[in-house]
């Protein structure tokens, strides 16, 4: 493995230029002190919110500030991601975060003050031109009253907030600091270090004695545990039901769809319509059993590549070149603006001592939207980067267009740019490529990750979904109530194909996403609206792919997320884009298998 070499020996071309936020560390000390001046400037609204140029000046006020603050704590965050080691950038950031909760607790006022202006006050004060930047957060504010409690039950309800939260905090602590699993064994005897972070590696392992192996090792540790285990995750769940009741909504699902004004009929209709497409995953988990040559798929088989041996490297160099010609169908100044991160430092690309681990794409309003890598030499990466510009492009339109209380996004929409780039990149590959067995390699990938991403993804939404309504409906959950529905699915999800036994049925206990509350759907959303877009757009050619730019990554959160996809040609609430993705799965899988007659 070459040697890492150290923050100072980057070359200055492969790393972010932070002086775009701030020319010096000096220049960010002066801005600090400038904004801790400004603490306390919000005690002059207290009280006061009672007529619309009041509230205008507030949430301007407010927006300012948290657009200053924003690029202060960007610039300390990036800075100490690019060596976590220097003290100085560690200290800068600390700083950075705690003026950030200073400026979030002293604004803290500022919603419930304004939720105590009455509805038609408040819905006239709106349509003032005054506020018109402001309107559509207003709106949203105002459909969320019927679900506001008194002052009183109000104070209550945040009073308990630490409370409530101790299982999901019990869970994490037993998850990644108590809990520890038995040595996985090889073939050949050597032992492994089985952790969290090794597992899945592990399971990738072309050794099935490993696999096994660490697999049995993890579940039989989790198994140990279940009675413990089912105890906080029904802990979380119950603060769950608890709190939609209390604030009188139909159910925790409601309650928790309603952040985003999301309908329920999406969740609904994720899940049937990927039941109704079952048969696809249980062809591809059958030619995974013809492709490693096994009687019968065990679960500890599911993560191993099917084609072995590729060796496929890619330099950055080379990678710039796949992302930049993949991207042409979206049309020339897509392609300019990415052209432009690469000329100007957006990325940082290699990997130092002491470098935050991973990939990310971070910046605020008013900053370049920057590029966290620690590339290696290899496919994967090209991906990982292509992804992150994904997200890069879709931030800079939309602080481009949008004002900044409007140019963010929400969770629900967040993984669609970052996923549909990653589509059009493997369809060019895929088309351009020559060697069979890199193909091979890629779609590998591709139904890899449309299988994690959607089939995974909406099981476990769906198991989600039925342990609380068993608590709605005052059933307990018990650790054997949880491995029985838990099994059923798995067994649903991944057919004839496999021979079971009873561990996967406690890998409910092991994920920490089940303490999110609603979350995992969107990963399967939000994966299909990009293989829904990408296609259209690869189909339909340019004045699709303007569509999506103007309505979708141009929008920001500037109306609601259902709608920002609607308009820009994924209507999530019908069943449509889910087809169109599985449409997407079923040709890669028939590409698949064709290629296989070649070699
Ligand atoms: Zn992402």
């Amino acid at each position: 493995m070459a040697k890492v070499i150290t923050r100072q020996e980057q070359e200055e071309k492969n790393t972010w230029n932070l002086k775009t936020i701030f020319e010096s560390d000096a220049a960010f000390e002066e801005k600090y002190k400038e904004l801790e001046g400004r603490l306390g400037e919000e005690e002059r609204f207290k009280g006061q919110i009672d007529s619309l140029e009041t509230l205008a000046d507030a949430l301007e006020t407010e927006r300012e500030l948290s657009e200053e603050i924003g690029r202060l704590f960007v610039y300390a965050h990036l800075k100490h991601d690019q060596d976590t080691s220097e003290d100085k950038y560690s200290a800068l950031e600390s700083k950075a975060r705690t003026l950030v909760v200073k400026f979030n607790t002293a604004w803290s006022f500022l919603v419930p003050e304004i939720m105590k202006v009455d509805e038609e006050t408040l819905e006239e004060w709106r349509m003032d031109p005054r506020l018109s930047e402001f309107s559509f957060d207003l709106e949203k504010l105002n459909k969320k009253r019927a679900y506001v409690l008194s002052d009183k039950e109000e104070k209550l309800l945040a009073q308990a907030g630490e409370v409530m939260s101790n299982p999901t905090s019990t869970f994490g602590m037993f998850n990644n600091a108590d809990l520890e699993f038995p040595d996985a064994v090889d073939s050949e005897g050597n032992a492994h270090a089985l952790t969290q972070g090794t597992y899945i590696d592990l399971l990738k392992s072309s050794d099935r004695k490993l696999r096994q192996s660490a697999y049995e090792n993890l579940y039989s540790t989790y198994g140990a545990y279940k009675n413990t285990l089912s105890q906080t995750l029904q802990g979380v769940v119950s603060t769950h039901v608890f709190q939609a009741q209390a604030r009188g909504y139909e159910s925790a699902r409601h309650q928790a769809l309603s952040n985003n004004f999301i309908p329920e009929e999406v969740y609904d209709n994720l899940v049937k319509t990927v039941n109704d497409h079952l048969h696809l995953m249980h062809r591809y988990t059958e030619l995974r059993r013809k492709m490693l040559g096994l009687d019968k798929l065990k679960m500890y088989d599911v993560y191993t590549p099917m084609v072995k041996d590729v060796d496929f490297e890619m330099s950055y160099e080379e990678a710039k070149e796949w992302m930049l010609a993949s991207l042409e169908p979206m049309g020339e100044t897509y392609v300019n603006i990415i052209k432009e991160g690469l000329e100007n430092r957006w990325v940082d690309v290699y990997e130092n001592k002491g470098k935050r681990s991973g990939a990310y794409s971070s910046g605020t309003y008013g900053t370049n939207p920057f590029i966290l890598m620690n590339w290696q030499d290899n496919v994967n990466n090209l991906f990982t980067l292509t992804h992150e510009f994904g997200h890069s492009v879709h931030s800079y339109y939309s602080r481009q267009n949008q004002p900044s209380n409007m140019s963010g996004y929400s969770i629900f929409v967040a993984e669609v740019a970052s996923n549909f780039n990653e589509a059009l990149l493997a369809d060019y590959m895929f088309k351009n490529l020559e060697d069979t067995k890199k193909k091979l390699y890629l779609l590998n990938e591709q139904l890899e990750g449309f299988r994690g991403s959607v089939f995974r993804q909406t099981m476990f939404a769906e198991f989600e979904h039925k342990i609380h309504s068993m608590k709605e409906a005052g059933e307990p959950l018990t650790a054997g109530r949880l491995n029985e529905v838990y099994g059923e699915l798995n067994r649903k999800y991944f057919g004839d194909a496999v021979e079971y036994d009873d561990h996967i049925e406690v890998e409910w206990a092991r994920i920490p996403h089940f303490y999110m509350n609603y979350y995992v759907y969107q990963y399967s959303t939000g994966y299909a609206a990009a293989a829904s877009l990408s296609k259209q757009v690869l189909e339909e050619g340019e004045a699709t792919a303007e569509r999506y730019i103007n309505e979708f990554l141009k929008k920001g959160s500037s109306d609601y997320p259902i709608n920002v996809l609607k308009n820009a040609g994924v209507d999530m609430t019908t069943s449509e884009p889910i087809e169109n993705a599985m449409k997407v799965f079923e040709a890669q899988l028939d590409q698949f298998e064709a290629l296989l007659q070649e070699v």
